[in-house]
């Protein structure tokens, strides 16, 4: 039987970054995955396809609405070639895949194929085309999420579907139903709009992305219902049927009233469950919690003190880069570092068009932590970068502390924010003043000059070109 220093379960954007930063430490290493290729949700069925589809969408709705406007005549009609717009998709997911494979290769990483199941706290079998079994000091679990539906529906992934199908599908739907008007219904809502569908959103809350700060739900609604989304916000879903090619939603909106809503899809995005099927963690004496999840002390550390858990299966966002961060993390302890996370400071992007992104504190949290905080917002149509490529859609807000100055909380929404966040990333870990990024010279014409007028509104109410 192999031995190793640590074994990762899982191949997602947490376990192949813990592994890569383990081998780095010089420990021996071994990453376990159950399916045929590397990089877990993220890369095969989550960020890197969805990203692609709405990249292609994007194109797609530029060419038939935005070109002629730019002066570009494109003779005959523009179609949509959706098996060569899927087919691109998974050639850009093989690709970084395959990119996972060889960084295993390069650190020397042991790569086993097959199902992880712990057999003690030191033991894990693997189940798949060679059965074996592994000795480890140390394990980290990164066993990632699976989508989670309501109680009531029925997953028939053909017409009522999940992202995973919604990545792949045959044809366009002719009326799209999003139940869930969160991070996924909305991009990927985008997507198919954008090809022709009609979509509508039905959504439990009272606003789309009710977790992101209100103004940005708000402008992110704006957009939306101009581009003729439907968009149900407060409405309760209670029933999902299948009936032929037909599918039919019911929900009861705020009134008490009950909607039904006829489409010939439904995709089901109602967030996300931490996965542990299969790894018979009891065995090893590790706890999972009421929620589904791996329970984790400060240090991610589980009830098993060998025996670590990240990413998905973890308490807080399910993002990839919160995955990567806890990796690195989990691997630096194991080396004797005192690594450090703050999780306040990870950014949250919606890569709709126009992009949302955050980072810190929202209006919402600063308002019920009695937090005293003031408000510089600066919108993107006041910038002669958005007038030049028409992005004039969107805004960015920046929270300061009332008496200190200091950034809480950075939210827009507009052409490239997902890029654009990462200047408010850096400004808050180095614990910026808003005066510090209006004192900074932007380039021009640039979307982030944004940035450094929302700072100058926040410090003095002095934005230059408002
Ligand atoms: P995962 O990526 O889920 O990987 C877990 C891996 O463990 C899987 O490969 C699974 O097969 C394997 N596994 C499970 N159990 C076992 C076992 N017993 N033995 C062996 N292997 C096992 N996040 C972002 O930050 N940005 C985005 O743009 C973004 N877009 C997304 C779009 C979609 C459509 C979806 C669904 C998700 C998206 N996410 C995005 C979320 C992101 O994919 C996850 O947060 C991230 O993948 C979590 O990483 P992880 O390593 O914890 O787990
Ligand atoms: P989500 O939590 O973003 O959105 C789910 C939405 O469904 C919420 O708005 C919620 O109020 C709503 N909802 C819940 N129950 C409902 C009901 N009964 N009826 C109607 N609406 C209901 O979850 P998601 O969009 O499924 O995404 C799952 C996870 O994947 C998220 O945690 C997200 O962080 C991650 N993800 C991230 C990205 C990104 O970073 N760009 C992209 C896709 C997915």
């Amino acid at each position: 039987m192999s031995s190793y220093d640590v074994a990762i379960i899982g191949s997602g954007p947490g376990g192949y970054v813990a592994a890569i930063r383990c081998a780095q430490l010089g420990m021996k290493t071994a990453i376990i995955e159950k399916y045929a290729t590397l990089g877990g949700t993220c890369l095969n069925v989550g960020c890197i396809p969805s990203k692609a589809l709405l990249d292609s969408s994007h194109h797609y709705e530029d060419a038939v609405k935005h070109f002629e406007e730019h002066g570009i005549d494109i003779p005959g009609e523009i179609k949509v070639n959706l098996e060569k717009m899927i087919a691109r998709k998974q050639a850009v997911v093989d690709q970084t895949t395959g990119g996972i494979d060889f960084l295993m290769k390069k650190n020397k990483i042991d790569v086993y194929q097959g199902v992880g199941r712990f057999t003690d706290a030191t033991h894990i079998s693997i189940s798949g085309d060679k059965n074996s079994a592994i000795e480890a000091k140390h394990t980290i679990i990164a066993t990632g999420s699976k989508p989670s539906t309501l109680p009531f529906i029925k997953i028939d992934k053909e017409r009522i579907i999940t992202s995973t199908e919604a990545l792949k599908l045959k044809e366009i739907p002719k009326h799209l139903i999003v139940i869930g008007g969160g991070v996924i219904g909305l991009e990927l809502g985008q997507v198919y709009k954008r090809l022709g569908a009609e979509v509508t959103v039905v959504e439990y809350m009272d606003r789309l992305i009710p977790t992101m700060d209100s103004g940005l739900s708000k402008e992110l609604n704006k957009v939306f219902k101009k581009a003729k989304f439907g968009i149900h916000v407060s409405h309760k879903v209670k029933s999902v049927e299948r009936n032929g090619d037909a599918v039919i939603v019911k929900a009861d909106n705020k009134k008490g009233e009950e909607v039904e809503f006829k489409g010939d899809y439904c995709l089901v995005s109602v967030g996300r469950r931490p996965y542990t099927d299969g790894l018979n963690a009891e065995a090893a004496g590790v706890k999972i919690n009421d929620r589904g999840q791996v329970e984790v002390n400060a240090h991610l550390q589980t009830t098993a003190k060998n025996i670590y858990a990240i990413g998905d299966v973890v308490k807080g966002a399910m993002l990839a880069h919160k995955a990567e961060e806890e990796g690195v993390f989990v691997a630096e302890t194991l080396a004797g570092q005192k690594p450090h996370i703050d999780y306040n400071l990870i950014p949250g992007v919606v890569y709709t068009w126009p992009e949302v992104a955050a980072v810190g504190k929202t209006e919402e949290a600063l308002k019920a932590a009695g937090i005293a905080y003031k408000v510089g917002q600066f919108p993107m149509r006041a910038l002669g970068r958005s007038r030049a490529s028409m992005d004039i859609d969107g805004f960015v807000k920046i929270l300061a502390d009332q008496s200190t100055d200091e950034i809480l909380g950075v939210h827009m929404i507009g052409a490239r924010a997902a890029d654009m966040i990462a200047e408010a990333v850096v400004a808050m870990e180095y614990r910026a003043s808003a005066e510090d990024i209006s004192r900074m010279s932007h380039a021009h014409p640039t979307f982030t000059e944004a940035i450094k007028e929302a700072a100058l509104a926040a410090t003095e109410d002095r934005a230059l070109h408002i």
